[in-house]
């Protein structure tokens, strides 16, 4: 039996449940991985649902398939398989004109008439709107008086989290309600006002849309028209979720929660201002179902890593950043430019001493080791632990800290990628290579599971 197989039946949890993890600070393969998790279900069962709890349009989680490839962005990676069901939990924030944008984008990049999963959006969700995106962008125009609103991506995901807080959230529910033009029309006032707070006039912000040049809010007139236009032809996806969800979870069906954005990113483990307003840990599944699944109950929990380093944008500073040479020419290898802004991502040594804090907060148990084709003919540099003057110490959510604290480095031996990529299997795989993966899992207390040596489907070995 495979370390895989082993991790979706342990005793006393639900058999067949697995989430899906961002391990440090994202982009990790997450949108693979539960792609590929999808089809291995699929053999054994006729339907497996995919889960999201958290985030929204701030995802990019690439899947491919013959060849051509996607960056999923609200969808659930399941997508392409017939027989999943992807759910888009209440846990999530999400923009409803995007989303049947996103829907149109999947079936013309594979050529479908029909999506092949059945897609189902929580009429609990939160909506994510124009509105919410303009604040942002309002906020962020104020510049260095409010540093922490430079990090964010432009697509209102934390305003939207913040209604809930503010006790004014607007959910799908509302917007196919009868009264909804009241509501939503509310709405926007009260964002104009928010707006109209910062200095600006909400009507002439340019927020950004999917697959498209960023476009003015307008006034509530266009505002409504816009959501008018797609109200009839997003009931086809809003459903209650509650019960549908229950009667699974209590059926054999096979569940993989998909979470979106990493654990180096939730607000409370991460370090200010480049994190993220939803929950990226386990727990987020609890609230996102209402508590029918109990997240401890989940089997399997996987957390996604970069196997040699780990890449990261935004202002953080990171103990470990790679010198610049080596740094240049891995950003190269592996593509690591920001998907939209082009921006050279900054790159880093694997760090265990935050992965284990990572692993403990986020609740992973198992690792998936990506990009294990990223390696040089050189020592693989890996920190061990930390040091502040001639003490040990330790990592914690705290720039400040972290600016003072020097990397304790081992060093591992190479393996060959090519070598890697002949190998079907785990037992032939590189004496250097299952050695690298033995220690990280042995340093962060978890088991390791997969192993990937490139984008495509088939390049992935089980453990
Ligand atoms: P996610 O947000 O965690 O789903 O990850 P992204 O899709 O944003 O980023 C992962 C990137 O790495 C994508 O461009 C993938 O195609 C690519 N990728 C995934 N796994 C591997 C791998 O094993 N090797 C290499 N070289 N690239 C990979
Ligand atoms: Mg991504």
């Amino acid at each position: 039996m495979t370390n895989l197989e082993r991790s979706l039946k342990k005793k006393g949890r639900r058999a067949n449940s697995v989430a899906v993890i961002g391990a440090i600070f994202g982009d990790e393969g997450k949108g693979r991985i539960t792609d590929e998790l999808t089809e291995y279900f699929l053999k054994k069962y006729k339907r497996v649902i995919v889960y999201r709890d958290n985030g929204g349009s701030n995802a990019g989680h690439t899947i491919s398939m013959n060849g051509k490839k996607i960056g999923l962005h609200q969808i659930g990676s399941g997508i392409l398989h017939k027989g999943c069901v992807v759910v888009l939990g209440k846990g999530m924030v999400i923009h409803p004109i995007d989303l049947l944008d996103e829907i149109e984008e999947v079936k013309r990049v594979f050529g479908f008439k029909n999506l092949p999963a059945k897609l189902m959006v929580d009429e609990m969700a939160v909506l994510n709107l124009d509105t919410h995106r303009a604040f942002e962008l309002a906020l962020k125009s104020r510049g260095q008086k409010t540093l922490g609103s430079q990090a964010a991506t432009g697509r209102g995901i934390s305003p939207s989290y913040a209604d809930v807080i503010f006790r004014f959230p607007v959910r799908m529910r509302d917007l196919l309600s009868e009264d909804w033009k009241g509501i939503l029309g509310e709405h926007y006032d009260l964002y104009k006002e928010l707006i109209f707070g910062l200095g600006m006039d909400c009507a002439t912000i340019k927020v950004k849309r999917f697959n498209s040049e960023d476009m003015e809010l307008g006034s509530k007139r266009k505002f409504l028209d816009s959501l008018e236009m797609i109200r009839e032809e997003l009931k086809e996806y809003v459903f209650p979720m509650n019960e549908y969800i229950k009667k699974e979870w209590n059926s054999s069906t096979p569940f993989i929660f998909e979470k979106a954005q990493a654990i180096g990113l939730d607000s409370r483990w991460g370090v200010y201002p480049d994190v993220s307003a939803s929950n990226c840990c386990l727990d987020g599944i609890t609230y996102s179902t209402e508590g029918i699944v109990d997240a401890n109950d989940i089997s399997a929990r996987f957390g996604v890593i970069k196997s040699t380093y780990t890449s990261s944008v935004g202002k953080r500073q990171i103990p470990t950043f790679m010198e610049e040479k080596y740094a240049k020419q891995l950003r190269d290898d592996a593509h690591e430019y920001g998907t939209t802004t082009g921006r050279p991502r900054d790159i880093a040594y694997l760090d265990l001493e935050m992965l284990r804090y990572f692993c403990k907060v986020g609740g992973i148990e198992e690792l998936v080791f990506t990009h294990m084709d990223i390696i040089y003919k050189r020592d693989v540099k890996v920190c061990v632990g930390y040091k502040r003057g001639k003490e040990k110490t330790y990592y914690r959510p705290d720039q400040k800290h972290l600016e003072n604290v020097k990397p304790i480095y081992k060093r591992l031996k190479y393996w060959s990628k090519e070598d890697l990529k002949k190998c079907e299997r785990y037992i032939n795989i590189q004496k250097e290579a299952k050695d690298f993966i033995q220690f990280v899992s042995k340093e962060t207390g978890t088991t390791p599971v997969m192993v990937t040596y490139g984008p495509d489907r088939s390049d992935t070995i089980l453990i």
